[in-house]
């Protein structure tokens, strides 16, 4: 048994009073006195109010029209220590927001209280020559902060579809791969993140140094137990990578070719592969000859050394090899921007009534595939992700759906799982329940160190309840 519903109907339980007025004009003195401009008019915090939640149907009706009471930007740690230090004298709860690009309404407060907004904290502090390791301050645009690596000849490991728009903070907090999680598993496996500066919501709030270890339990936590001002990270050696398209006629082709591809000694960093269906509702980018409706893609970003390789094995795997530029030259968008949940935001933009799932598929995948797509025909349109898991090569999926109501994707879900199919859902609102279900008592734990009052984005974390 699952321990909560998959798909929720109502919010949390024994969430927080929204503040006071009395509260929030105190809140509001107080940083005012510290040199800070509250944000409180009605467009102001409207504007602060969504994120991709609007993908589910199922969050949709629960988050619509939550917000903050108060807003407030930083570009300091300083100013960080001070709102905290207002907010735990003022009792108001207190949601970080990075870019306001999740899926789950993580940066969404349930509660209402005051929404920190983070972009102005976007400094890259440091970057260690001989390692690569970077010190960067959580509000930097992933793809500013990757531009600044490369004048060092490093790049990062793994970064979100999004990296044009989401930060780093944003994604350690609330994000899990995306492209580079083929080579380097996700953003929770350790040895990406290496230590984390933090401000706490203690009784007498502290901006902390934390190494690698202490850092572990803020990774992925909504930020639900202490604010990043700086995180510590390992960064790769920087490569040119190659956007390819390759072609299939038989789906049984495209995914053997998915699954030797990253078997191979090939220096690979993303390898997304797309139904028919899915590939000819994309948009492509400039040169490259939009899909027909009939031929499977795969899209790959690979080292220049694989090509000769690749070039010579397709005629194998039964592909072919349509278009190739390389990573930022290609003019349109970028291969990347068609991959994890950009699939998803084009699909949708086409056709609204589309939600989607993510799944990780059980090994081998083809029979669970042939069963999923028996049954659910045309109702469900596959698109995979080629990723390391606990250090095996993996495929995941993004599986586009028609909704049909709670039953019909309750149903899939069911049937997925029946397979061996395990569910990261993304339907639900707390870091559990998007994950996989289970309580992470060292989350917990700092919580109840860095937040004993329970101020950091109410509701998001299960296990604190
Ligand atoms: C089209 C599309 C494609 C996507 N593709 C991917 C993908 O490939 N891989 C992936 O993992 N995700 C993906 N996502 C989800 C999302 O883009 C990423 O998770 C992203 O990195 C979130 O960053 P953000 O700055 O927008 O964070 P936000 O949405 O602003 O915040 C996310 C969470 O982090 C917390 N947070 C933010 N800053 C801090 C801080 N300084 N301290 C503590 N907590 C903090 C927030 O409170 C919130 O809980 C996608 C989303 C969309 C809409």
């Amino acid at each position: 048994m699952h321990p909560t519903p998959d798909l929720p109907e109502a919010l949390p339980a024994g969430l927080p009073a929204p503040a006071s007025t009395e509260q929030l004009d105190g809140l509001a003195h107080d940083l005012r006195a510290a040199g800070m401009k509250p944000l409180r008019s009605a467009g102001d915090l409207e504007g602060l109010a969504a994120d991709g939640f609007v993908y589910s149907p199922v969050l949709q009706p629960l988050l619509c029209g939550r917000r903050a009471q108060i807003g407030v930007a930083v570009s300091s740690a300083e100013e960080v220590l001070q709102v905290a230090t207002a907010c735990v004298r003022h009792g108001v709860s207190l949601t970080v927001r990075g870019a306001a690009t999740g899926n789950y309404g993580q940066c969404i407060p349930l509660a209402g209280g005051l929404l920190l907004e983070t972009s102005g904290l976007k400094r890259l502090r440091h970057v260690d020559d001989s390692s690569g390791v970077f010190t960067a301050e959580p509000g930097i645009v992933l793809s500013d902060l990757d531009q600044q690596l490369q004048e060092h000849g490093r790049e990062l490991r793994l970064v979100p579809s999004t990296m044009r728009t989401a930060s780093l903070g944003g994604y350690v907090a609330g994000g899990s791969g995306g492209i580079g999680s083929l080579r380097w598993g996700f953003l929770r496996d350790p040895g990406h993140l290496l230590g984390a500066e933090v401000v706490t919501l203690e009784p007498q709030p502290r901006l902390l140094q934390l190494d690698a270890r202490a850092a572990e339990p803020l990774n992925h936590a909504y930020g639900c137990n202490g604010i990043f001002t700086a995180l510590t990270m390992a960064s790769a050696a920087a490569v040119p990578w190659q956007q390819l398209v390759l072609e299939f006629s038989s789906w049984d082709r495209a995914l053997e070719a998915s699954q030797q591809l990253p078997a191979s000694a090939l220096v690979l960093n993303a390898l997304c592969t797309l139904e028919a269906p899915v590939a000819a509702q994309l948009p492509w980018p400039q040169g490259c000859p939009p899909a027909d409706g009939r031929a499977h893609r795969i899209l790959l970003l690979a080292a220049p050394d694989a090509l000769p390789l690749l070039q010579s094995w397709l005629p194998q795997l039964q592909g072919a090899l349509i278009w190739q530029a390389p990573q930022g030259q290609s003019r349109g968008l970028p291969l990347r921007e068609l991959t994890w949940n950009h699939t998803t935001l084009h699909l949708r933009s086409q056709d609204p009534d589309l939600t989607y799932l993510q799944l990780l598929l059980p090994q081998p995948e083809g029979p669970a595939l042939d069963g999923l797509r028996q049954r659910w025909g045309d109702g469900v349109l596959w698109h995979l992700e080629a990723v390391r898991s606990m250090g095996r090569q993996r495929l995941a999926c993004l599986p586009l759906v028609r909704w049909r109501g709670r039953e019909d994707l309750q149903a899939l879900i069911d049937h997925a799982r029946e397979l061996g199919c395990l569910l990261f859902n993304p339907h639900a609102i707390t870091v559990e329940d998007g994950g996989l279900g289970v309580v992470d008592a060292d989350q917990v734990a700092a919580k109840h160190s860095y937040d004993p009052g329970g101020l950091l984005n109410p509701g998001k974390l299960r296990g604190w309840r």
